[in-house]
C-alpha cells in the first residue's frame, strides 16, 4: 500500500525510450517515512502472531495474485526500465519463485528446535528459535525492480517481519503494483508499504530509529551512505551493491555455448546486471576462435523497445556517459574495438561494444560499465585467468567454461566472488535455494535460500535446567 503524505512535491517516472510519463508519484519525506514505519511496527506484531502456518499461506497467495497479474507487472517494468516485455516476464517469474520459496521453507528454516547441548552442558535442554526483526526496510535499484527487491521483501516477510520498501525513483509503480497485490490478500495490516522519492526519501528510512534493519541494493557509492546513516542507531544493514563480473573461458570448453552464454550475460538487459558479465578471460589457445563467435554473434544483436529487440535502452540517463567514458578510456589507452566503438552510444541505446587488448589498470576492466559493453582478454593459462578476474576490488559473481570438471570447480573455488556458475550464466540467480550475495565492494550478508531468511531473523537462545549437577549456585560450597 502507498503511504499518505502531506508533500506536495511530486516526481514523474519516465520511460526511458520514449521519454513518455509512466506516472506521477508524492516525493515521500521524512515525516511521511516516519508514518509509515509507525503503522508497520503495529503490522509486524500482528503479523508475527498470526503464526507460521498463516504467514505461508497469505504469501503463497500472494504468489498466486502475482502469476496473476504477470502481464500487468511485466507491462510496468517494460514500461519504466525500458527493457523487453519478454525479460520483464521472465524477471516476474523469477521473483515468483523466490517468493513461493520463501513461504514454504520459512518455517523449516527458522522455526523452533531443540539442539544438543554438548557434554559440558548435558543437563541443559537447549531451545533455538529465529525470531523476526520486526520492521525491515528495503531499498531497491531499478535495474531488476521486482526481482531484485522480492530477494529481500518476500523473504522478510516469511521470517515474519513487516516491510517499508522504497523503490527506485526509475521504477516507483511497480513497487506500488507489489503492495497493492499484498494487501488484496493481507487487508487487515498494512505488511508492505511503500515510500517513493528520491536519495532523501531511502535516506529518512536508513536513518530512522525505528527500523530494525535495512536491506539495500544498489550502487557501492550509496550503500556507504545508507550504512552511515544506519550506523547512527547501530542499524543491521545487508548490501547488495555492484560488481566486475569476470568469466574465463578454458582451452577445452565448448566454445560456441561460452560465446552465446557469455553473450547474454554480457548484453542482456543491456548490460544492466549487477552479475552482467564485463570481462572474458579466454586463454592463449582458444583465444582468437572464441574471439571470433563472440564477435559474430555480438554484430547481430540489436537495441531497440520492441519484441524483436535483443535489449533495451539504458534506463538511467546519466550511465550513458560513464558507458561512453570507459569506451573512450579503453581505445584511448590502446584498445581495440572489434564490434562498435565510442559511436555505438546513440542515446538512449548503446549498441553492443566488444573492446580487445585493453589496459589492465583501465576504467573499463577496473570500475562497473553497466552497458552492453564486454573487454575480451587474453592469458597463458587458469592461474592467470584467475588471479586477473580476482584483481578488481569487487566480488559479485563469476563464471567459467571448462570441459574439465575437477579444472573448474578448482578455479570456482578460486575466484573472489559470492557466487561462480560453470557451463551457464548466471544458474546460481534461478536457484531461490543458494544464497545471494558479493564480497568486497560488491556488498556484504546474503539474500535467497536459508541463508537470506536468517538475514531476516535473530537466532534467541534459551536454555531450561533438567536436573540439578554441579552449577552456580553450588560454586564455592564445600561438603562438611
Ligand atoms: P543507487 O545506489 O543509485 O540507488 C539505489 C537506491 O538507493 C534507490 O532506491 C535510491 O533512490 C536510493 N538512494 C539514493 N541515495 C540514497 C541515500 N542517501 N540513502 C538511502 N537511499 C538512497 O543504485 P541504482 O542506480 O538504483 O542501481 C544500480 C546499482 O545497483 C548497480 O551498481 C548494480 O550493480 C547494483 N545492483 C546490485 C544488485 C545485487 O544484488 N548485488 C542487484 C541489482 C543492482
Amino acid at each position: 500500500m502507498s503511504v499518505a503524505t502531506e508533500s506536495t512535491e511530486t516526481f514523474a517516472s519516465l520511460n526511458p525510450a520514449t521519454g513518455e510519463v509512466v506516472g506521477e508519484h508524492p516525493v515521500h519525506d521524512a515525516a511521511a517515512v516516519a508514518q509509515a514505519l509507525g503503522r508497520a511496527r503495529e503490522a509486524a506484531g500482528w503479523w508475527r502472531a498470526l503464526g507460521w502456518k498463516e504467514r505461508r499461506l497469505r504469501l503463497l497467495n500472494v504468489k498466486g495474485a502475482l502469476t496473476r497479474n504477470l502481464n500487468r507487472m511485466a507491462e510496468l517494468i517494460h514500461q519504466e526500465t525500458g527493457k523487453p516485455v519478454q525479460d520483464a516476464q521472465l524477471e516476474t517469474i523469477m521473483a515468483i519463485s523466490h517468493l513461493d520459496w520463501a513461504a514454504r521453507n520459512a518455517r523449516k528454516v527458522l522455526g523452533p528446535r531443540t539442539v544438543y547441548p554438548g557434554l559440558m552442558a548435558i543437563n541443559q535442554r537447549c531451545e533455538l528459535e529465529y525470531q523476526p526483526l520486526g520492521v525491515v526496510g528495503v531499498i531497491g535499484p531499478w535495474n531488476y525492480p521486482i526481482f531484485t527487491p522480492m530477494g529481500s521483501i518476500a523473504y522478510a516477510l516469511a521470517a515474519g517481519n513487516a516491510v517499508v520498501f522504497k523503490p527506485s525513483e526509475f521504477t516507483p509503480g511497480v513497487g506500488l503494483l507489489l503492495a497493492e497485490l499484498v494487501e488484496g490478500v493481507v487487508p487487515e495490516h498494512p505488511v508492505l508499504q511503500v515510500v517513493t522519492g528520491l536519495g532523501p526519501t531511502g535516506a529518512a528510512l536508513a536513518s530512522s530509529p525505528d527500523v530494525d534493519k535495512i536491506a539495500f541494493t544498489g550502487s557501492g557509492r550509496t550503500a556507504k551512505r545508507v550504512m552511515a546513516a544506519c550506523a547512527e542507531n547501530l542499524t543491521p544493514i545487508v548490501a547488495e551493491c555492484g560488481g566486475k563480473d569476470a568469466c574465463i573461458v578454458d582451452s577445452d570448453a565448448d566454445l560456441d555455448a561460452a560465446a552465446d552464454a557469455a553473450l547474454w550475460g554480457a548484453m542482456s538487459n543491456a548490460g544492466q546486471t549487477c552479475i552482467g558479465v564485463e570481462r572474458i578471460y579466454v586463454l592463449d589457445d582458444v583465444y582468437d576462435r572464441f574471439l571470433g563467435k563472440i564477435t559474430e554473434r555480438a554484430k547481430e544483436l540489436r537495441p531497440g523497445f520492441d519484441r524483436e529487440a535483443a535489449y533495451g535502452p539504458i534506463t538511467m540517463p546519466g550511465q550513458l556517459d560513464i558507458i561512453e567514458r570507459h569506451i573512450k578510456d579503453a581505445l584511448d589507452r590502446g584498445g581495440k574495438a572489434v564490434v562498435g566503438g565510442a559511436e555505438s552510444v546513440r542515446k538512449p541505446y548503446v549498441e553492443p561494444v566488444v573492446l580487445t587488448d585493453v589496459p589492465d589498470d583501465s576504467s573499463a576492466v577496473c570500475e562497473e560499465t553497466f552497458g552492453p559493453t564486454i573487454t575480451v582478454h587474453r592469458v597463458k593459462d587458469l592461474d592467470e585467468a584467475v588471479e586477473k578476474a580476482n584483481r578488481t576490488s569487487y566480488g559479485l559473481a563469476g563464471t567459467i567454461f571448462s570441459g574439465s570438471r575437477a579444472r573448474a570447480m578448482d578455479a570456482a573455488r578460486r575466484m573472489r566472488s559470492g557466487m561462480t556458475s560453470i557451463n551457464a550464466f548466471a544458474a546460481f540467480a534461478q536457484v531461490a535455494a543458494l544464497p545471494f550475495g558479493g564480497v568486497g565492494e560488491s556488498g556484504f550478508g546474503r539474500i535467497h535460500g536459508a541463508d537470506g531468511l536468517r538475514e531476516f531473523a535473530r537466532p534467541k537462545a534459551i536454555t531450561r535446567q533438567r536436573f540439578a549437577t554441579m552449577n552456580l549456585t553450588s560454586f564455592g560450597r564445600t561438603e562438611k
